[in-house]
């Protein structure tokens, strides 16, 4: 029987640049001491107390079918962070809760294109992005963002592509993955600029909006009259460590919001009420909870810089938030998937090739800071040995 294209293409039919990724795992679960510095999840857990509230919430009887929209007290609380957060005034109307990012991303882009339309996001990309607007029948389309720019996004740019592709949406993400940047505030007024004169919608994919290190994040929702085109997608998973339980949101104008809710009765039907109660119970402690799950991102941040300081060879783009380092290894000669596999092969140490994140990291690899800081500096240390011995043609 014949299965629909749309659920065949989603991957385009590539790897999507994982071959490295599956390999190192193979590795690792055949016993060889891999140290993984791929995957963006915390090396820590959820805490014990949001656990205590997820667990209190279950036992008192909330594992029914939990409200559609979200619960009134977690899309008020949401709405409350966003509002503190960007300054623009924001009501738990403005908000539906979904399961994780990812869905959200989904839910966005399945609200804002026809099938045929073409969805623009920023190359380098978080690796999903183009499977996200295929599966929603939309033609996903790159802009590039320059190394030699610290991967900030150019208006012109993005302008020349929307108009050459009469473009819906374009989605952009900061702090980013994988580059590390935090776009700057000329940037997002270009970008804002652009999408009022293409009248396109923007998705502000703001996951990472608790991990900056170096500038201030500004939601582009908080731009001048960009809050009734822009629908920003965000989550508990980087924030609070929460990446299993599988809780985010859309905020944008109420009518938009109104239309999700109906997606997702008829495909999600929303969100466990106990994980939405822990959801609920955490953002309750504030913003220096959220500021002690990044804090291990921003000490490595920190000792990533120390060590790139002693030697030449390995370039940092500016590592201005998340929790990833997107390391220039072209002085190794070597693209990024071969100084990958290589780096694998000598040192069993597991990074992500630039390429697999779009043509625009070409010649990088990105390293997750997500494993404990001894580990870290033995890898960085070791990788950056690695690079140099490549670079000068010593035995490797
Ligand atoms: N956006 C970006 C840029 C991400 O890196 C991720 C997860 N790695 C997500 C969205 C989705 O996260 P989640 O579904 O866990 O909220």
């Amino acid at each position: 029987m014949e299965l629909s294209q749309r659920i065949t293409q989603i991957t385009g039919g590539g790897s999507g640049g994982w071959d490295l990724f599956f390999r190192a795992r193979a590795l690792k679960d055949a016993g060889a001491p891999i140290i993984e510095l791929t995957v963006g999840e915390h090396d820590i857990r959820t805490s014990t107390d949001i656990l205590e509230a997820m667990h209190n919430a279950a036992r008192s009887g909330h594992t029914g079918y939990a409200a559609i929209p979200g619960t009134e007290g977690l899309r008020a609380a949401v709405a409350a962070r966003i509002t503190a957060q960007s300054g623009v005034p924001t009501s738990a109307r403005n908000v539906t809760i979904t399961p994780g990012g990812q869905s959200a991303l989904y839910a966005s882009h399945l609200a804002v294109l026809d099938t045929g339309d073409t969805g623009l996001f920023i190359d380098p990309y978080y690796a999903t992005y183009p499977g996200t607007i295929r599966a929603v029948g939309g033609i996903p389309h790159t802009v590039p963002a320059d190394a030699g720019r610290g991967f900030q996004p150019r208006g012109a740019d993005i302008d020349a592509a929307a108009k050459a592709t009469r473009a819906k949406s374009l989605l952009v993400n900061s702090p980013n993955n994988p580059t590390g940047a935090v776009y700057a505030r000329d940037s997002l007024r270009d970008i804002a600029q652009t999408c009022i004169a293409n009248d396109m919608w923007l998705i502000s994919d703001e996951v990472y909006d608790s991990q900056v290190w170096e500038g201030t994040h500004i939601s582009p929702r908080a731009l001048p009259d960009m809050a009734q085109r822009t629908l920003v997608v965000g989550s508990m998973s980087k924030s609070h460590a929460m990446t299993g339980s599988r809780v985010g949101w859309v905020c944008g104008p109420e009518d938009v919001i109104d239309y999700l809710i109906t997606l997702s009765t008829h495909t999600t039907y929303g969100v466990p009420g106990y994980i939405q109660d822990a959801a609920t119970y955490a953002l309750g402690q504030g913003q220096r909870v959220e500021e002690q799950v990044a804090a291990p991102f921003r000490r490595r941040r920190a000792l990533t810089q120390k060590l790139l300081a002693q030697q030449n060879v390995v370039h940092a783009a500016p590592i201005q938030g998340a929790m990833y380092v997107m390391l220039d290894i072209r002085a190794t000669g070597m693209t990024g998937e071969e100084f990958g596999d290589a780096l694998l092969d000598a040192e069993q140490i597991a990074v992500m090739p630039g390429e697999s994140f779009g043509a625009a990291a070409a010649g990088h690899i990105r390293v997750a800071m997500t494993v404990d800081d001894d580990a870290y500096v033995d890898a960085i240390t070791r990788l950056l040995g690695f690079a140099a011995r490549l670079a000068t043609g010593a035995p490797a």
